[in-house]
């Protein structure tokens, strides 16, 4: 008799650990992404600011099941799924049956509908972005070496990021270290002084999701790399050389980069699935999707109730949910009931450039030196594969040590167009 057949949607945070918790399950298990790598999304910005190579963040898929057993991967997109069939399409026209369904497709970027924003921002929601980021902003400095006036240089060296959540201060803090350790270096032409990064966030603090004090920290630490923060702002439209924003200010800027927000990916609006206002799939207490038996949603895609609100967007309640869901499968190809999902919140973290971090841990509030060792240990715990532990954690030390960020390479493979 054939064995139940398990299809995962999504080889990220969820849908990796998913598949390796029912590694030995009495079930064949097929994961699907339509990368062939999995993605340490948290570094993504260390890519984008020169200090970190993309293949020490992204580790290959097919490296984590090569020793056989019953989990394989496909690189494949999905675009939809038949609920009723047991069926998930994939973009080559084909389709691929299942007994039970995962579907873990992550998050994409929320321009909340300003067109303007979507065509001339920047992201950095995955690999390619993340490297068209950093083309363009080293770009920047040689267009900006090229101009004869302090004039013509100011919209090629004035950055503008939008979102004052861990990834907008994050970019922030690394882009203030990459103009004082490189464009002080290696251009002559210009000054560091010359630079203006203008952090915008719509709240009255940075991190809202962290202890005020903890913003309150960050921003101190950003205004000390030369971070301009500007609170209660919006950026309410970009084209290629100007962003304006909520308090009147016109800014005459090339680079704007969009950390402001994300929403469920572009696979939730395919399925004939409850969404939540958010977008997210609906999920019930056993992270099923609302009304379907067999069929998961985890990690952002999914709506997931607690305490009257929804789960956080972040990687700790994908990985906690993908176990779960894991669980409640092998519980139900065993015959018994699945288990209700209870989220643990242990906490938050972010770097603000060398030597600085907060963290909310538990009750724990750290700040500055301390949090910044704290970060790097959960960071380099969490990356898959030994080879980029080393590699990044050497980069690190590399840039600790030399004051260096050595990846400053404008590379066509990387551009956006
Ligand atoms: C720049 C950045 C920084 C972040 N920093 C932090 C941080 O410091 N701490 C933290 O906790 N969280 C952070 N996050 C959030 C964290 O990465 C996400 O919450 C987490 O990745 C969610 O896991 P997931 O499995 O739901 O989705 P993901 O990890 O995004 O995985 C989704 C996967 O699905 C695949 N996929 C999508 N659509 C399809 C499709 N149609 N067909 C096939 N495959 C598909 C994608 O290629 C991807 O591999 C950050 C995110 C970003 C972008």
């Amino acid at each position: 008799m054939d064995r139940p057949r398990v299809v995962i949607v999504g080889a990220g945070f969820g849908g990796l650990r998913c598949a390796r918790s029912l590694s030995g399950a009495p079930a064949d298990v097929l994961l699907l992404d339509r990368n062939n790598y999995h993605l340490f999304a948290p570094l993504l910005y260390q890519v984008a600011s020169s200090l970190l190579n993309p293949s020490d963040i992204a580790y290959p898929i097919r490296a984590v099941f090569r020793d056989g057993g019953n989990v394989r991967f496909r690189m494949a997109e999905a675009t939809g799924a038949d609920l009723d069939a047991g069926r998930v399409q994939l973009s080559d026209g084909s389709a691929v049956p299942y007994d039970y369904l995962v579907l873990a497709a992550g998050s994409e970027t929320n321009f909340f509908g300003l067109q303007s924003v979507g065509r001339s921002a920047w992201g950095m929601k995955d690999l390619p972005e993340a490297l068209a980021l950093r083309n363009h902003v080293l770009r920047c400095f040689e267009s900006a070496a090229r101009e004869p006036s302090a004039h013509a240089r100011a919209p090629w060296l004035t950055f503008v990021v939008a979102g004052g959540g861990p990834t907008g201060v994050e970019y922030a803090g690394a882009l203030a270290e990459l103009v004082r350790l490189v464009l002080g270096r290696d251009y002559p032409e210009l000054s560091a002084g010359d630079v203006r990064i203008l952090l915008v966030e719509g709240l009255d603090r940075l991190f809202p999701t962290f202890p005020p004090a903890l913003g309150e920290k960050a921003r101190a630490r950003l205004e000390s790399l030369g971070v301009a923060v500007r609170l209660r702002a919006r950026v309410l439209d970009a084209d290629a050389d100007r962003v304006r924003l909520s308090d009147g200010e016109a800014v005459p800027a090339r680079t704007l980069v969009w950390a402001a927000g994300v929403k469920a990916a572009g696979l939730a609006a395919a399925l004939h699935a409850p969404r939540s206002r958010s977008g997210r799939i609906e999920v019930d207490e056993f992270l099923r999707v609302k009304g379907r038996e067999r069929v998961y949603a985890i990690g952002d895609l999914a709506s997931f109730q607690q305490d009257g609100r929804e789960i956080p967007m972040i990687a700790a309640p994908a990985m906690q949910q993908a176990r779960h869901a894991a669980g409640n499968i092998r519980a139900s190809l065993e015959g018994r009931p699945p288990a209700p999902f209870h989220y643990k919140d242990r906490g938050m973290m972010a770097t603000i450039g060398r030597n600085a971090a907060v963290a909310q841990i538990g009750r724990l509030s750290l700040a500055g030196f301390a949090g910044w060792i704290a970060w790097l240990f959960v960071h380099l715990y969490f990356l898959i594969g030994f080879r980029n532990r080393l590699v990044v954690l050497l980069g690190w030390a590399w840039n600790y040590l030399r004051h260096d960020r050595p990846i400053r390479l404008i590379t066509r493979a990387g551009d956006r167009d």
